[in-house]
């Protein structure tokens, strides 16, 4: 790409949000870029799309990305919360009775794959550097390891997950309603086990697992980030934590063992916002605008959702129509509100451990 181009968007962060903003902007002849810092797919988290969900698929003509078998079909969940014993939500007879249990890597190429074949304009291996507005344009200077490059703009996009980069360039913050984080890791199984997902709660939190491959499972155990154990007392703090769950029986059948992790990771989780979260000559979309704890597996859905309104929102802002993106600040926030009360509902359901720290913080 030359230096000094010039588009209507910049969307930095190729992600779902950002890929599905660039797709709906291309689809209403907006010319568009998106920048993304990773060459490679970098292993997300996040992997879970609920039966409800299909219905977005649908609508943006994805649905068929979910019917590869690199994917997983689940058929319900299973979960250990409020009292001991496991109750069952099975999808069965719901008018979309299937979630998708995502092999995240894979989707995020078959995204980039889409993207391509609508021959969006990428540039991979940048990261923002500056943003400044020149009169009613914006230069947006990016860094390769190697380069710099300048490129102009009418509106920069910030896709870029739960950092925010293009909202911090600018000064805006977003605010948190919590701690959560997550120490998450793979686990050798022997057996496979059945494709429900399974959700257990202890004293200060909670724990996830989801079968993935035939030989490995899933598991994150959130927490808030002070109760997280030093890097040393990692392993020890899973072992005792899930060897004392509900899980130990009904998933695992035995008690974990040490050498059978891998790939272990700390994330954090938290429920974050912005107050407004569109500017003069900026959008934020997905996790960048509102980011959501991983009890409510709505951050994949969220972040298509605010591709796809915003970007409708922005092309129709180019096209002078002055609501627009008040509208796409409506929709947003008013789903991040009904999030908050069903968030809260959830946790509410749970008061075994109501001195503990993690659930006074909640409940
Ligand atoms: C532990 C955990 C479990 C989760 N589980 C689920 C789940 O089960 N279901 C679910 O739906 N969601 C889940 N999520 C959330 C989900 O992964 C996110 O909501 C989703 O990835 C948000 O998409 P996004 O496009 O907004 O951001 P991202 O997917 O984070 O994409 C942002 C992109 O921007 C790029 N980028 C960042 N900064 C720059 C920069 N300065 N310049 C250029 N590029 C940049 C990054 O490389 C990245 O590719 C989970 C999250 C966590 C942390």
């Amino acid at each position: 790409m030359k230096d000094n181009k010039c588009f209507d968007v910049i969307i930095i962060g190729g992600g779902p949000a950002g890929i599905a903003a660039g797709l709906t902007l291309n689809s209403r002849n907006v010319s568009t870029v998106i920048v993304e810092a990773n060459q490679d797919i970098n292993k997300k988290l996040g992997e879970c799309i609920p039966p409800n969900a299909y219905p977005l698929f649908q609508k943006m003509g994805l649905e068929t990305l979910l019917t590869n078998e690199k994917h997983h079909l689940y058929y319900g969940n299973k979960s250990a919360w409020g009292n001991d014993l496991f109750q069952e939500k099975i999808f069965l007879f719901e008018k979309h009775n299937k979630g998708i249990l995502l092999n995240r890597d894979f989707f995020e190429n078959q995204m980039r794959d889409v993207s391509i074949q609508n021959q969006m304009n990428w540039l991979i291996g940048y990261t923002l550097h500056t943003i400044e507005k020149e009169g009613t344009i914006t230069k947006v200077v990016l860094k390769s390891k190697a380069n710099t490059m300048t490129l102009f703009c009418n509106y920069i996009i910030d896709a870029t997950g739960r950092k925010a980069s293009v909202c911090r360039k600018i000064g805006i913050e977003k605010k948190e309603l919590d701690q959560l984080t997550s120490l998450n890791f793979k686990y050798k199984i022997k057996k496979p086990i059945p494709f429900f997902v399974y959700t257990a709660s202890f004293e200060n939190g909670w724990i996830y697992v989801s079968p993935s491959e035939e030989s490995s499972i899933t598991v994150m155990i959130f927490t808030d980030l002070d109760l997280i154990p030093s890097k040393d007392e990692e392993k020890n703090f899973i072992l005792d934590t899930i060897n004392n769950s509900q899980l130990a029986q009904e998933v695992f059948q035995s008690t974990l063992a040490d050498e059978d992790i891998y790939d272990l990771k700390t994330r954090v989780a938290n429920t974050t916002y912005l107050d407004k979260p569109y500017g003069e000559n900026w959008v934020a979309i997905g996790d960048a605008a509102y980011s959501f704890d991983p009890l409510s597996s709505y951050g994949i859905t969220s972040a298509l959702a605010a591709g796809y309104y915003g970007g409708h929102a922005l092309a129709n802002t180019i096209l002078k129509e002055e609501q627009a993106l008040d509208v796409y600040h409506y929709i947003m926030e008013n789903a991040f509100n009904n999030y908050k009360i069903q968030l809260q509902e959830q946790y509410t359901l749970e008061n075994r451990w109501i001195n503990s720290i993690f659930w006074k913080r909640r409940v």
